[in-house]
């Protein structure tokens, strides 16, 4: 997907603070962090949304989660808590169209933060 930012971001055109990267997914700064810590976790593969996962992507959403697990130890939100969200869609306030898990926290959240 030539106009994907997240595209983008995961083949290195545009820049990004990644802090996790393996064959299959990207973890990095969100530029507009909604809580001391927000990290989006995102599959190198282009899926516009959490609707258009399919049977051949089986085991990718427990790889993502498998590494925000990982990064909330890293970065030391496990104990203290963390909140993991999809978006889809308009109505799920979803803007990039390109799959990602949020990580957030390092405060206490409320449901305000969306
Ligand atoms: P969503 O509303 O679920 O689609 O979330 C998209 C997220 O991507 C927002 O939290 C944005 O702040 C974030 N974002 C947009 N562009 C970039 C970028 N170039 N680098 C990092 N995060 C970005
Ligand atoms: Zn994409």
């Amino acid at each position: 997907m030539t106009d994907c930012i997240f595209c983008k971001i995961a083949s290195g055109i545009l820049p990004a603070s990644i802090i996790y990267q393996d064959e299959k997914i990207i973890a990095f700064d969100d530029i507009y962090p909604k809580a001391p810590t927000h990290k989006l976790i995102i599959p190198r593969k282009h899926i516009a949304t959490l609707n258009d996962l399919s049977a051949e992507d089986k085991g990718l959403i427990d790889e993502m989660t498998a590494v925000a697990q990982k990064l909330a130890v890293d970065l030391k939100i496990d104990q203290s808590g963390y909140r993991v969200l999809i978006n889809c869609n308009p109505d799920g306030g979803q803007v990039v169209y390109h799959l990602h898990l949020h990580l957030l926290g390092g405060k206490r959240l409320t449901f305000k933060e969306w």
